[in-house]
């Protein structure tokens, strides 16, 4: 029987403490997009490529919803964190080299969006070194963070993570702030996310292939929900992590809601509004200082 917390580390337990922000910071908030692309449904069946209405859905995401969003955080003077699969890497490198070139963070989305744990353990560490190669080879620059398709990760992937120089993961749910996963190939920082907090169960839908909740719902009861997860994690001294998709979130009314939210947040005392690269290296470097906590078995 598997042990998970020897094999994949874990938090520090219960994990209900305050939080070790830099001095004067309450609360940390990331923006992330996951570029998927066509990516995201060429994974779930290749037959798509063959059609032309999936592909433009899909497609709305890296032509106009990047573009949108690029110009909107540039406006607020945001740094977001964009976590990009190999072949939307390839199919648009140009957009890639902007996000880079725009001093925001890009991190690995697995090569196709096929989930790890449809992959054999080679399959995935394949997807893992082919897209960090291209990548590296647009930006110049090793990607150093992570995010699984569909948020799926086996028992052996953090060590597969940390084995090919990848610092931090943000695909888990078992806490609502930064933590250390301890694996047999190193320490990964986790940063934790949540469905509340995805624009795909808000707003994604289609018809072929069948994706999201099934529901469109307002700007509004989104940024209701939203608000309130932040106000949440400001009060309790944790980590904001919004998920987004820029063919989702990249549509006109509702780039205005997340316009709008980040301007709720800035409002607050103390919100470090960054990237989860940025978060991850503050965790590291408060976890060089501290003690060793003990795993749990
Ligand atoms: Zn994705």
């Amino acid at each position: 029987m598997t042990d998970i917390g020897t094999d994949i580390g874990t938090a520090p337990w219960p994990n209900t403490g305050t939080y070790n922000w830099p001095e004067g910071i309450q609360c940390a908030a990331a923006l992330s997009f996951d570029v998927d692309g066509e990516s995201g449904i060429l994974a779930i069946d290749p037959k798509y490529a063959e059609r032309l209405s999936a592909l433009a859905w899909a497609r709305y995401g890296p032509k106009v919803g990047v573009p949108r969003i690029l110009d909107m955080l540039q406006k607020k003077g945001v740094k977001a964190s964009f976590f990009v699969p190999g072949y939307t890497a390839e199919l648009y490198p140009e957009l890639v080299k902007r996000i880079h070139t725009e001093g925001h963070e890009i991190g690995v989305h697995g090569y196709i969006h096929k989930k790890p744990s449809d992959l054999s353990d080679l399959e995935e560490e394949t997807a893992l070194v082919k897209t960090c190669r291209i990548l590296k080879d647009i930006t110049g620059q090793q990607p150093t963070g992570y995010r699984s398709p569909w948020w799926d990760m086996k028992v052996s992937t953090p060590a597969l993570l940390a084995r090919h120089g990848i610092r931090y993961d943000s695909s888990l749910m078992d806490d609502d702030a930064p933590y250390t996963l301890t694996t047999e190939s190193g320490d990964l920082v986790e940063l934790p996310l949540h469905w509340t907090n995805d624009d795909w169960e808000q707003f994604a839908f289609t018809v072929d292939p069948p994706t999201g909740s099934g529901v469109i719902e307002t700007c509004e009861k989104a940024f209701q929900l939203w608000k309130e997860e932040f106000e949440g994690m400001y009060h309790y001294n944790r980590s904001f992590v919004l998920t987004m998709h820029p063919e989702v979130i990249g549509r006109p009314a509702r780039l205005m809601m997340l316009e709008r939210l980040i301007d709720h947040m800035r409002s607050f005392e103390g919100v470090w509004l960054t990237t989860c690269g940025a978060i991850a290296d503050h965790h590291l470097a408060i976890s060089k200082s501290a003690p060793k906590t003990a795993a749990v078995t």
